[in-house]
């Protein structure tokens, strides 16, 4: 039987910590503000930003919505980039991803300044977490540091084997891991005998985007499992790239699919809020 990384309850320790923080914050008069930038009307991002801003809600961080629809330019974006990174007021911000075609997301989030780059994204805020420099960190890889580590899923030292090489996810989360003293392998669509090269890891973290994927074949007996994939299960709710049935008896530690990773980055993005009004504040 493995120990279940709760992501409901670690994420509700964070965002109280973090309410604290921001109620500390606003007694000394600094403004703890999140912006984001919506364009158009994809309802799943249109849902995600509603989330967002009802969770800032909640700890008390102010939060404000640019909306555009679909066929604004990209300059008039790039000039709303350049507006935020100069207004005092204004913690940190983030762009709704994807944007919609026609657009470039690259060259603005490329502009965010790093000081205020909440989602970690931007090449410079990826640079400096590649050098070990402070920077703001991704919230997805971020979250899964957290649940690891306030749970008591004792990393240090362990073979780590992350699925899935992208930007938003895989990357940072193999460099963060390099960080936490594991040694990382990161394997992606083209890695060859991967359940064999998985069943080398002590600590398996798969971001594949794969549906259900990942079975007993892929985990070492005493495995910590993380599951960072989100589908739609047929007839409703959600699943991973994990078959949790399966692997949860082979495995140490493992996150569920709902309730693991997906509260971490929400609670992360509201981490990060803070952190950077913390910095601009000097407190
Ligand atoms: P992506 O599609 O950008 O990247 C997927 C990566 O997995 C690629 O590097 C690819 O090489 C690799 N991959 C694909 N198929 C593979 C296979 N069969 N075998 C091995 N590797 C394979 O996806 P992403 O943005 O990194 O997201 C990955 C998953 O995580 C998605 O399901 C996404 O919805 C989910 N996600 C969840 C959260 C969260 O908060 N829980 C946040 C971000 C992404």
């Amino acid at each position: 039987m493995a120990e279940i990384l709760d992501g409901k309850v670690v994420a509700a320790q964070i965002r109280s910590e973090v309410a604290e923080g921001v109620a500390r914050l606003k007694s000394r008069d600094v403004p703890v503000r999140l912006d984001v930038v919506l364009v158009g009307d994809d309802p799943a991002s249109t849902t995600y930003v509603r989330m967002k801003q009802r969770d800032c809600e909640e700890v008390g961080i102010e939060s404000r919505a640019h909306r555009f629809a679909a066929d604004v330019s990209q300059e008039e974006l790039a000039a709303l980039v350049e507006e935020l990174n100069g207004d005092t007021t204004v913690s940190g911000f983030f762009i709704q991803l994807p944007l919609p075609a026609g657009l470039e997301a690259l060259p603005l989030v490329s502009a965010i300044d790093p000081s205020k780059d909440v989602d970690g994204l931007s090449p410079l805020s990826a640079g400096r977490l590649a050098v070990g420099l402070p920077s703001l960190l991704p919230c997805t890889p971020h979250g899964v540091i957290q649940l690891l580590k306030r749970s008591g899923a004792e990393i240090e030292g362990k073979e780590a084997v992350v699925i899935g090489r992208s930007n938003l996810v895989g990357k940072p989360l193999a460099q963060l891991l390099l960080r936490e003293n594991t040694t990382v392998t990161i394997c992606h669509s083209r890695t060859k005998n991967l359940p064999e090269v998985a069943r080398r890891a002590e600590l398996l973290v798969v971001a594949a985007g794969r549906k259900e994927m990942v079975g007993a074949e892929y985990v070492r007996e005493g495995a910590i499992v993380v599951d960072v994939g989100i589908h739609a299960r047929e007839g409703g709710g959600l699943v991973g790239d994990v078959r949790f049935e399966e692997v949860e008896p082979v495995a140490s530690y493992i996150s569920p699919v709902p309730g693991g990773v997906g509260p971490m980055t929400r609670a992360m993005l509201l981490y990060n809020t803070l952190e950077a009004a913390r910095a601009s504040s000097g407190l």
